[in-house]
């Protein structure tokens, strides 16, 4: 049993980290705030690109999704505005027709996916925080994660 005075010592010890040390911030949080600031970006007021519909609620529709390929998750090459109906009634249940779509009506962008997908980016608590910027400061050039296919 450690003397009355340590014990003091120990209490107090753990009081003051409680206040001052740093929090470890969680990602996921962060992760999905920037997610759907981006999201909005891209698709709020947007038509949609396969039927042309423009509703009060558009989604951003991912040309490869963010659960096989989170690297483009932030990339405006990978991202178009599509209605609720087409986005998930279309793009997501036709699969084969929908990857057909995306090579006739945006080759250029397919080539660059094709590539670009390859690309390892990481997401860390800084990233998202410098991604967060360029979402607010509309910086296209910057939401890229391979600008180099691009020149
Ligand atoms: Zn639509």
């Amino acid at each position: 049993m450690p003397s009355k005075h340590k014990r003091k010592r120990m209490v107090l010890r753990s009081t003051v980290s409680q206040y001052l040390m740093p929090r470890k911030k969680k990602i996921g949080p962060l992760k999905r705030a920037v997610q759907r600031e981006f999201n909005k970006m891209i698709a709020s007021g947007q038509p949609c690109v396969k039927c042309g519909g423009l509703f009060k609620v558009m989604q951003c529709s991912h040309l490869y999704s963010i659960g096989s390929y989170p690297n483009l998750r932030f990339d405006v090459i990978n991202v178009v505005s599509m209605c609720g109906r087409c986005h998930n009634f279309w793009y997501h249940l036709e699969p084969m027709e929908s990857r057909d779509w995306v090579v006739k009506k945006y080759p250029g962008r397919y080539q660059y996916l094709l590539k670009a997908k390859n690309k390892l980016v990481q997401h860390r608590i800084p990233d998202l925080e410098e991604i967060r910027k360029f979402v607010k400061d509309k910086n296209m050039k910057k939401l890229l994660i391979a600008p180099e296919l691009l020149a």
